[in-house]
């Protein structure tokens, strides 16, 4: 066979994933080889428990049996018509991805930068269209400390330096507030504002959880101003915070969902934009496209991804389970370096006084695979299959890293 090859030692992947590949991630050096459920092994036949899960691309935990076959079945029939003919997946796609978001219409995209750069456009094609702001005035409203991806116009708008720094000059259009502030948001809308765009939970910031009640203020604000209320989801939507969506947890319905990451249970970039025929009506042919965008094959995963997640009741497990976790650790946990252990569902921070990455290379000597994040911050969020069994090991791990 022409790539029959002898496996490479780690040491020599690392070497060559350094000279070749360019170094825009910082990985923990496990080079895996494959992964099942929550658990992932290297090519040594250690094996760790990934309570990352990829960002929450994971929620149905590696390969998951009933999604591969779905990927199996449509990769043998059709993977790509592009838009330019139609295929038999994606209207099914659109009409259980709208009913599973309770709203009226999907345009399906690849990654979430894309999504959330589809839904920018649609909130000013729909203030210019609708709402009547003057042309090029759209505003849009969004959080300090937010994570919407890595697109030049997205990382315009981060207040991370180290996102912007050198890629400049970047879009106009965007104001920032600070998140949980519900005051400094009615402030900050003008007749110009065309949408309020926010995670429900900063996930990237550390798992930062505003203050209750914001999101139902926030949804007053937007109706009271005609403003769009977009809630990217693409990290805590399916499962992850114990509700279906992290808004559903105080009841908002927003404007528009933005999905991705776990909509493909990590076989294959999926994301879409949810919204009503007002919002997503503002798209004709020809203003908006994807060559890969509600492919067949994207779309056959996506739908058994969500019927994974819906099926397997795993937003209950996420409370379930985040709950004893949460408890679990306040308990176990009592080291000078922690200042605080927060969560939502299986979404959980422990947050230190000092850099986090020594912690997690310590917990991947231990098999427990996790990374931190903004610096100070282990982030854990395990595939929502997870076992209780596994979860209490991961505890028992942490513990011992905490000593
Ligand atoms: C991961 C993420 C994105 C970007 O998704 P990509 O698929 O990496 O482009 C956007 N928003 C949030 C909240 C995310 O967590």
């Amino acid at each position: 066979m022409a790539h029959s090859t002898a496996p490479l030692p780690a040491e020599h992947l690392i070497a060559m994933e350094e000279e070749w590949g360019a170094h825009n991630y910082h990985p923990l050096d496990i080079v895996v080889e494959r992964a099942a459920g929550a658990w992932v092994y290297d090519a040594e036949g250690r094996k760790y428990l990934d309570c990352l899960s990829a960002y929450s691309a994971l929620n149905q935990g590696h390969c998951h049996p009933r999604i591969l076959s779905a990927l199996r079945e449509q990769a043998e029939r059709v993977t790509l018509t592009s838009r330019a003919f139609r295929n038999d997946q994606l209207p099914l796609f659109c009409q259980e991805l709208a009913a599973l978001c309770r709203m009226q219409m999907v345009l399906p995209m690849n990654t979430g930068a894309e999504a959330v750069e589809t839904a920018i456009k649609a909130a000013r094609r729909w203030g210019y269209t609708k709402k009547g702001i003057t042309a090029e005035k759209a505003e849009i409203i969004v959080c300090a400390n937010n994570f919407h991806g890595r697109t030049t116009t997205i990382v315009g708008f981060s207040s991370e330096e180290g996102y912007r720094d050198g890629f400049g000059p970047f879009t106009p259009g965007f104001v920032t507030v600070p998140f949980g502030d519900v005051a400094a948001l009615e402030a900050a809308i003008t007749p110009n504002t065309a949408a309020f765009l926010f995670e429900p939970i900063q996930c990237e910031a550390g798992i930062l959880i505003p203050p209750a009640g914001y999101l139902q203020s926030v949804a007053s604000l937007c109706r009271k101003h005609n403003v769009l209320m977009m809630a990217d989801e693409i990290q805590t939507g399916l499962g992850r915070t114990g509700a279906m969506f992290a808004c559903w947890r105080e009841d908002v319905q927003p404007d528009v969902f933005i999905l991705g990451k776990a909509l493909s249970g990590g076989f294959y970039p999926v994301s879409a934009v949810v919204s009503s025929r007002e919002v997503l009506g503002v798209f004709s042919p020809g203003t908006h496209g994807s060559t890969y965008g509600g492919n067949p094959l994207a779309c056959a995963v996506a739908r058994a991804a969500v019927k994974v997640v819906v099926e397997e009741d795993l937003a209950r497990r996420a409370v379930e389970l985040g709950e004893w976790m949460l408890a679990d650790l306040r308990a176990r946990l009592q080291h000078p370096a922690i200042q605080e252990i927060r969560g939502c569902g299986l979404l959980i921070a422990i947050d230190l006084r000092e850099p986090a990455r020594p912690f997690c290379e310590k917990l991947m000597k231990l098999g427990l695979l996790c990374k931190e994040t903004h610096s100070h911050v282990i982030r854990l969020a395990p595939p929502l299959v997870i076992s209780r069994d596994d979860l209490d090991w991961a505890c028992r791990q942490l513990e011992e890293v905490f000593r």
